[in-house]
């Protein structure tokens, strides 16, 4: 048996006959990095002797109890901006190298209480800025479908380490599309939840008003077994929602469904071949009774610099709090206190994260402040009010995740622009708050392709249900 290419479900079937124990998965897990993710660098930090502890009381958990969670003695590699009690918690960045995280992010806690084993932390673009993964102070991942090729970012590594079978499933974050377009260009199912799905506490904050952690899984199925968990309210997140706010699964029926085509997402500059497998993907649903319509997100063009606006202005705010004194790295042989600030600060970050901060200090600056952060501030309401509109008339929306599949590395890394535009069918969907799940459609040039699918607000199971339909073709 393939224990490492394992469901959720097929593990929960397999401890429960006794076929094997959670301390052998692990093993497994943990030999199979060690031969292979050399070439793929998808793990900053394993955790084995802490993973291999856990195991050991997982299986006496599940020699004791009758009831065996679902997630019990499954193994998650956790995107290293989410903390994880007593591992190092690095964010991609050199300012945070030796930084151990002090307690359990929710979304972690949760997951433990099933039984769940951390195996470790994965790499990512610093500070998830990024669409590649290159911009992590520890070396590039590598797309595991092709090792000349990113794996898509900032969760890349997340996405490589389910995709290469070194898990049962990921953690990763999303605030412009890094759990989607990895998803996608690895070939495994992202979801970025609703705004406030799921709690925000213990990652590490990039731009607030849009981070939110999702499931990376290898099937439809377990990432609606990992949301179910990791959703609902938590007292230490005040954007959190009560569970109840979330619509359970439904009877679900195709021939009542309405799917939305936005034409502004099937435009010139999308590769022609990823255009025609998402259309021949839309036919299947068509042809099994669904309606569809053409509709209009005429702000569509203005999402890429809204989002370039407002992110790295958060993100300036957030990353203020890097001072060379509170936490991680710090300048020591200097004169003065400036100096710390100054010169922790200079050496601590890569030059993304650099650019972003001067790019927010700037539109935040008095003066600047109106003619852009409050423009933009306006230009979201209306890209949010023209997806509120196309609800009123279709119940999901179906676009491509990425204009391509995934790229070269190296490709994008001297333009900066071109590495935004990556995020040019994700980002609106974050400024307006709304869940989206990429699921695999098939394949250009054999390299995977994801569908995604956009939901109202809150109807995050309602799109897992639709995208289930793709999986059992
Ligand atoms: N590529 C986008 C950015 O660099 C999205 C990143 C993300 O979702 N974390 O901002």
């Amino acid at each position: 048996m393939n224990l490492t290419g394992l469901t959720i479900r097929e593990i929960h079937q397999g401890l429960s006959n006794k076929d094997f124990s959670v301390l052998e998965l692990t093993r497994k897990y943990l030999d199979k990095i060690g031969k292979e993710d050399k070439k793929v660098n998808s793990f900053l930090t394993v955790s084995s002797d802490s993973a291999l502890l856990q195991a050991k009381k997982t299986d006496e958990m599940i020699a004791r109890d009758k009831n065996i969670p679902m997630l019990a003695g499954t193994v998650v590699a956790v995107k290293d901006i989410i903390l994880a009690k007593d591992i190092r918690c690095t964010a991609g960045s050199k300012i945070l190298e030796n930084y151990i995280a002090p307690y359990d992010a929710t979304c972690v806690e949760r997951l433990k209480k099933q039984g769940v084993i951390v195996l470790g932390k994965t790499n990512l673009d610093e500070f998830a800025m990024g669409s590649s993964t290159e911009n992590s102070a520890f070396g590039p991942t590598k797309n595991p479908h092709d090792l000349t090729r990113v794996p898509g970012g900032s969760s890349g590594g997340s996405a490589a380490a389910v995709s290469a079978n070194f898990c049962s499933f990921a953690l990763g974050t999303d605030t412009g599309g890094s759990v989607r377009q990895p998803a996608s260009f690895c070939g495994i199912v992202g979801l970025n939840p609703t705004y406030g799905a799921v709690s925000r506490y213990g990652l590490i904050s990039f731009a607030s008003s849009l981070d939110q952690a999702g499931p990376m899984t290898k099937t439809v199925e377990d990432c609606k077994i990992v949301f179910d968990i990791i959703s609902g309210k938590d007292e230490l997140d005040s954007t959190s929602v009560e569970a109840g706010l979330i619509p359970q699964y439904t009877d679900f029926k195709i021939k009542d469904m309405v799917i939305g085509v936005p034409k502004e997402y099937f435009v010139e500059g999308i590769d022609p071949k990823v255009l025609e497998l998402i259309n021949n993907t839309i036919k299947v649903y068509q042809e099994r009774g669904a309606k569809v319509e053409e509709i209009s997100l005429p702000h569509q063009e203005y999402s890429i610099p809204c989002y370039y606006i407002i992110v790295p202005s958060e993100a300036s705010a957030n990353l203020a709090r890097y001072d060379g004194i509170k936490y991680g790295y710090s300048k020591s042989k200097v004169q003065n206190l400036i100096d710390v600030y100054l010169e922790s600060r200079g050496e601590g970050f890569g030059d993304e994260v650099r650019r972003r901060i001067m790019l927010g200090a700037y539109v935040l600056s008095a003066g600047y402040y109106e003619a852009y952060y409050l423009r933009a501030q306006k230009v979201r309401t209306l890209i949010k009010r023209d997806f509120d509109r196309a609800f009123e008339k279709v119940d999901v929306i179906f676009t491509p995740v990425s204009p391509t599949p995934a790229f070269k590395l190296g490709e994008k890394t001297k333009d900066p622009l071109k590495m935004y535009l990556s995020d040019i069918l994700t980002a609106s969907v974050k400024l307006a708050g709304l869940p989206a799940i990429s699921v695999p459609c098939g394949k250009v040039d054999g390299l995977p392709v994801g569908l995604q699918i956009i939901g109202k607000p809150f109807e995050d199971r309602k799109i897992m249900d639709v995208a289930g339909i793709l999986e059992e073709q």
